[in-house]
């Protein structure tokens, strides 16, 4: 008899499944928005406000109504013009915070350079700002205190929690530090008692961090920028980042050689936004009509 050769399988990590969570997440936001209509008379109301005609914005935007559509939320929005103003919009923004048959408000990103982009969130009533933009929404998250996270991260969190991740103690490594994305996920995993690194554009040999790293959160925009072979053995990998031709920031074949569990993309981070985004603005609704 020939000797047999025993080949070990390499132990794949799991696929944390975004779009599955999201359809679950989006069921139990239909139900409640379903609720909120029925204790009130009137459902949950999103408005989306978006300047100019920029397509990836455009397509975002559609996806966002087309999704509270299908939960039950009335979806408002308003398309103002490239030219819109600064003042224009703050006051377009002020309009929705003070209308009561508005309970969120989405100013999609980008709004163009000639707009301050900083004093049109700021227009948002904090109570409204389901997409956490707001400095308020920004310190309560950061303080523990009640309030709107941003969706993307709050989303990540979301996956962590469905696939049991226990983040005390752990090492966190969040590379990317934009307002919107890595900075508040970095807080997110904080409060949630990790030891937290950031790491950015100047950071000198991100690889050694990463490879310290009991979680790797990767929000940066640049595609397979974190090497497989970084990946420390048994590691938790989240991808956020979009590429072009449906690529993550990690590289992805040669992450799940090594992780415990890691995000496709797409289908991971990705569907969880939206979610997320809807989940806060039934939550909204209830706060404001009085029913949480
Ligand atoms: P961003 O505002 O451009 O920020 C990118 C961050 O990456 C910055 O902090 C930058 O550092 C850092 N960075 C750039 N090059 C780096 C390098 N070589 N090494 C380490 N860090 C580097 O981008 P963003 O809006 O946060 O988005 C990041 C990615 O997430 C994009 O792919 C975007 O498409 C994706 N995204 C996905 C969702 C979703 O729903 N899944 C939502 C939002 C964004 P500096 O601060 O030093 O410049």
């Amino acid at each position: 008899m020939s000797p047999t050769t025993t080949t070990v399988p390499a132990q794949l990590a799991q696929l944390m499944d975004g779009t599955a969570l999201a359809r679950r997440v989006a069921g139990e936001t239909a139900a409640r928005a379903a609720e909120v209509a029925r204790r009130t008379g009137s459902a949950p109301c999103l408005a989306t406000v978006l300047v100019g005609e920029d397509p990836a914005s455009v397509t975002y935007v559609r996806m966002k109504r087309n999704r509270c559509t299908k939960a039950g939320i009335v979806s408002r929005h308003l398309a103002l013009p490239a030219a819109t103003t600064t003042e224009e919009l703050v006051s377009t923004l002020r309009a929705l915070s003070e209308d009561p048959t508005v309970h969120g408000i989405l100013l999609q990103h980008p709004v163009g350079d000639h707009i301050d982009e900083r004093a049109a969130f700021e227009a948002i009533a904090p109570e409204k700002d389901v997409d956490g933009v707001t400095l308020s929404s920004f310190a309560a998250m950061s303080f523990g205190r009640p309030g709107f996270v941003s969706c993307t991260p709050g989303g990540i969190m979301r996956l962590l929690d469905a696939y049991d991740v226990d983040l005390a103690g752990k090492r966190a490594v969040v590379v990317g530090r934009s307002a919107i994305l890595g900075k508040p996920a970095g807080m997110l995993l904080l409060a949630r008692d990790a030891t937290v690194t950031y790491c950015h554009s100047r950071t000198a040999d991100l690889s050694a961090h990463v490879r310290e790293a009991d979680v790797v959160v990767a929000a940066v925009g640049r595609p397979r920028l974190i090497r497989g072979e970084d990946v420390k053995p048994g590691a938790v990998v989240i991808d956020a980042g979009y590429n072009p031709g449906n690529v993550g920031d990690v590289d992805f074949d040669g992450a799940l050689h090594r992780a415990r569990l890691i995000t496709p993309v797409p289908g991971g981070v990705g569907p969880m936004t939206i979610a997320v985004l809807l989940d806060q603005t039934v939550t909204a609704a209830e706060r404001q009509l009085g029913l949480a």
